[in-house]
């Protein structure tokens, strides 16, 4: 193992990214002995690891999916903590993405990795900013790595969705948001906006809304869609995932709308595809913007690119002399998009 060549201490196992010197994985796509994991989405945090390292909202959060963190011990280690692994240091330091989400930077002989995990850079009450770390090696996502791909003002998103429920003020607003995430994200923006009403939940949703309350994020009064009255519902605000907007769960309304809240609402085929009526571009993920950005501000002389669509990424880091490749990892069918 030689320092320089990141190959040589960090690289692609059969369970994903392994880092040799340190004896680890992270976010493994199946059960190892040792994790580290970056959020708590299901692409990343899997069941059936030994032992898993991560923030505290972050075990919280995959206790409550998945049943247990891990299956012998779990460690937490707070945003900025420097632990000592094997021969490596790490250290968790906010990507923005969701509650919990770390970006892991490891240092060995003098060099520094950072892998981002899934991350954004725009503004989100719900969870602290991604934080900029120089480094040696850059490992980024690329969900929305393509041009086409700029999200905007996440407050104007919400801004539509005020105007639509003043327009229609008899019509319950379904919104399918991912539960992880997006949800708490979208409460939030719209208690920032001033909206005090109730909102009401989709049962599946309800899990994650109080472990963000429990470490603090105000959600406002939260109520269950299921046993609601019609009549109460009209001209609500009803979150639900996205997968329940066009299936048989909605027709408890009476005429509503449906909206999808996410970062492909870019995509008009993706939009009319999931049935929203209103869809709103508000992605938890970096646009092509923030990524190429990002490139450029870790200064990182080499990167590469994970999950998503690589090829595009890796010709601008190019273009930009960065030494890039793509990192082919299996198993990321992106969640929280
Ligand atoms: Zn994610
Ligand atoms: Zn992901």
């Amino acid at each position: 193992m030689h320092p320089e060549r990141f190959e040589s201490w960090l690289n692609v196992g059969t369970h994903g990214l392994y880092c040799r010197p340190g004896g680890f994985h992270i976010d493994p796509h199946s059960a190892v002995n040792r994790a580290v994991i970056t959020h708590a989405h299901s692409d990343h945090a899997r069941a059936g690891h030994d032992h898993v390292l991560a923030t505290r909202e972050t075990l919280a959060l995959m206790k409550a999916r998945l049943g247990s963190a891990a299956k012998l011990g779990t460690q937490a280690l707070g945003y900025g903590e420097t632990l000592q692994v094997g021969d490596v240091t790490v250290r968790l330091v906010p990507a923005g993405h969701v509650l919990g989400s770390a970006q892991v930077v490891i240092e060995w002989r003098g060099r520094r990795a950072v892998i981002s995990g899934d991350y954004k850079r725009s503004a989100d009450p719900t969870n602290p900013p991604f934080e900029l770390v120089p480094c040696d090696l850059f490992v980024t996502e690329a969900t929305f790595a393509l041009p086409v791909f700029s999200h905007g003002d996440a407050k104007g998103e919400v801004a539509k969705l005020l105007k639509s429920l003043k327009q229609f003020p008899e019509r319950a607003h379904v919104v399918g948001v991912y539960g992880l995430g997006k949800c708490q994200r979208l409460i939030a923006l719209l208690r920032e906006a001033g909206y005090a009403e109730p909102i009401y939940l989709h049962g599946a949703l309800a899990a994650c809304c109080q472990i963000y309350e429990s470490f603090g994020v105000e959600l406002g009064a939260l109520k269950p869609a299921t046993g609601a009255k019609r009549e109460e519902l009209k001209g609500a605000v009803v979150l639900a995932p996205p997968s329940a907007i066009a299936d048989r769960w909605s027709r408890r309304f009476a005429d509503p709308v449906p909206a999808v809240c996410s970062g492909w609402m870019r995509v008009r085929a993706r939009a009319r595809q999931s049935g929203a009526e209103l869809p709103l571009i508000v992605s938890d993920h970096a646009d092509w913007p923030e990524l190429c950005q990002t490139l450029k501000d870790v200064g990182a002389p080499k990167v590469w690119v994970t999950h998503g669509r690589e090829e595009a990424l890796v010709h601008m880091a190019r273009s930009l002399g960065i030494d890039a490749e793509a990192l082919h990892l299996a198993g990321r069918e992106e969640e929280g998009t």
